[in-house]
């Protein structure tokens, strides 16, 4: 039986809080500022009972950071508010109440709102491949972090064994799709990683004979930081060792090869998604107008057409910056900045000032990317950056947005402990997605399902 969960007082506002990722925790953090618990009751609900501070992920991968160094628990965030640890199952604008399945045991639970606030975030899109999306690591959580971890760290311990050279090779050939923020930067740190890891420890190996390959679909990487930086990348990341595809997509896979787009087959043991993202489903069929990739349609004030009590925003918001005329990108930086103005306007709204609201302008002072060791490329208030210089800019940046003075030790000190001690080579747990059953003998499965049959397939080899 599904229970209804009503607020303990009916006299306060209920103000209900979807998504506890940039958008919703800053959103969270605002409102209670102004709140305080006497005029409102602020529910905060999430699939993972904590925030991630995803621009560090990939130093997860590389072990050059701790899970615990870039996640908050969410209730540390709860002054005044409540903190439901549950999936959202629907949402039903017309009644206003939202459906969820509390994590630990699965019970349904529908909770009211007067007030909604969306910041569900995106998810990975995988264009309706089957293939990428089952044999594919990615790198959108905290456990898909810590899946590439283990699973290269394992096909180091594998590779170090196998005597074969052909499928030694195949072992050490990684490839990332994507050459966007997330894909430039997991592909130079599993790099960085795998070069160190390799000279220090293991002896078969040949740490020439590590390859990491970036598969863009465009005619180069970091679109975002404009073409000349986008050059200088390019160029860096190409020095440091890895080759970098451009003009091409993956459009096959299994657990042993990539296709492209022009027939190539990559063996290898190794592929990272970073090749888009798009809407959870939930967002996907809320009903309502729907922009790019599913997103929703907000005004200029954050809130959904037809619905002014529920804010959207985030990466799961579509919003034209009327500036360019284009959808503002899936970034953290725009989620933050939008989350202080959702803030301030649910609180017009609430208190009664529907008047006092404003639109969401964006100036954007900069963007950032780190491309390898200790080397990075920067746009900032038009000024272009690179190399070290660029670098001690995003960690300082990235490190200041850190939410608490905690994490910020913590992240500080295990950045000072890797310029002493060597990379760390252990595997966390048991946490792994994929077997590689088929890296017995050479042969490539997507020989075997046929795709070679049109005799233009080239092999990587
Ligand atoms: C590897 C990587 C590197 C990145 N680097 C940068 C960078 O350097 N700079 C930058 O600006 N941006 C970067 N980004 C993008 C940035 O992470 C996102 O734009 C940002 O997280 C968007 O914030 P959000 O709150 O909208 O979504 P998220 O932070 O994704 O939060 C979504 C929240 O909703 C919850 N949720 C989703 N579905 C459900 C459900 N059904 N039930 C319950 N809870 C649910 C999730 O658990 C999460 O708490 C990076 C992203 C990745 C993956």
């Amino acid at each position: 039986m599904i229970r209804k969960f009503s607020t303990k007082n009916p006299a306060k506002t209920k103000i209900l809080i979807l998504g506890g990722g940039f958008a919703g925790s800053n959103v969270l953090r605002e409102i209670q500022k102004q709140f305080k618990g006497n005029d409102a009751e602020i529910t905060l609900v999430s699939q993972d009972n904590f925030f991630l501070f995803t621009p560090m992920l990939p130093e997860i991968s590389s072990g050059m950071l701790h899970a615990s160094d870039i996640t908050n628990p969410i209730r540390t965030f709860c002054k005044t508010a409540n903190f439901c640890h549950a999936r959202i199952l629907s949402i039903d604008v017309e009644n206003k109440g939202v459906s969820v399945i509390r994590i630990f045991d699965q019970k349904e639970t529908v909770l009211e709102y007067d007030y909604l606030v969306l910041a569900l975030g995106s998810k990975d899109n995988f264009f309706g491949n089957r293939n990428i999306e089952e044999f594919a690591f990615t790198i959108k959580t905290l456990e898909d972090a810590i899946a590439i971890r283990n699973h290269i760290v394992s096909v180091l311990e594998c590779a170090d064994q196998e005597r074969d050279p052909v499928l030694q090779e195949q072992l050490l050939r990684f490839v990332v799709v994507g050459g966007g923020f997330a894909g430039v930067e997991i592909a130079t740190e599993i790099n960085h990683f795998l070069q160190d890891a390799t000279k220090d420890y293991y002896k078969n190996i040949d740490a020439g004979k590590i390859k990491t390959i970036i598969v863009s679909a465009r005619d180069g990487i970091l679109p975002e930081v404009g073409e000349e930086l986008g050059k200088f990348a390019l160029d860096h990341v190409k020095k440091s060792g890895i080759e970098v595809i451009t003009n091409t997509k993956a459009v096959d896979a299994g657990e042993d090869h990539v296709l492209l787009s022009d027939n190539t087959i990559i063996p290898c043991a190794t592929l990272i998604w970073a090749g888009g993202v798009t809407v959870d489903p939930l967002v996907a069929a809320l009903k309502c107008e729907h922009g790019q990739s599913g997103r929703l349609v907000v005004d200029q004030y954050l809130r959904l057409k037809d619905y002014p009590s529920i804010f959207a925003l985030g990466d799961c918001a579509n919003l034209v910056d009327l500036k360019t005329n284009t959808v503002y990108p899936t970034t953290a930086q725009i989620a933050i900045r939008q989350s202080k103005l959702v803030s301030e306007n649910l609180i017009a709204e609430v208190k009664g000032n529907p008047n006092f609201m404003q639109p969401f302008v964006y100036h954007n002072r900069g963007v950032m990317a780190t491309i390898g060791k200790r080397t990075g490329v920067a746009l900032v208030n038009g000024k272009k950056i690179h190399g070290f210089v660029a670098w001690v800019l995003w960690r300082t940046f990235y490190w200041s947005h850190l939410p608490t003075r905690e994490k910020k030790i913590k992240v500080g000190f295990d950045w000072l402990l890797s310029l002493i001690f060597r990379a760390d080579i252990m595997t966390v747990g048991f946490i792994k997605k994929k077997t590689l059953s088929r890296l017995e003998t050479p042969i490539y499965s997507a020989i075997e399902r046929g795709i070679d049959q049109t005799q233009s397939v080239s092999s990587y080899l």
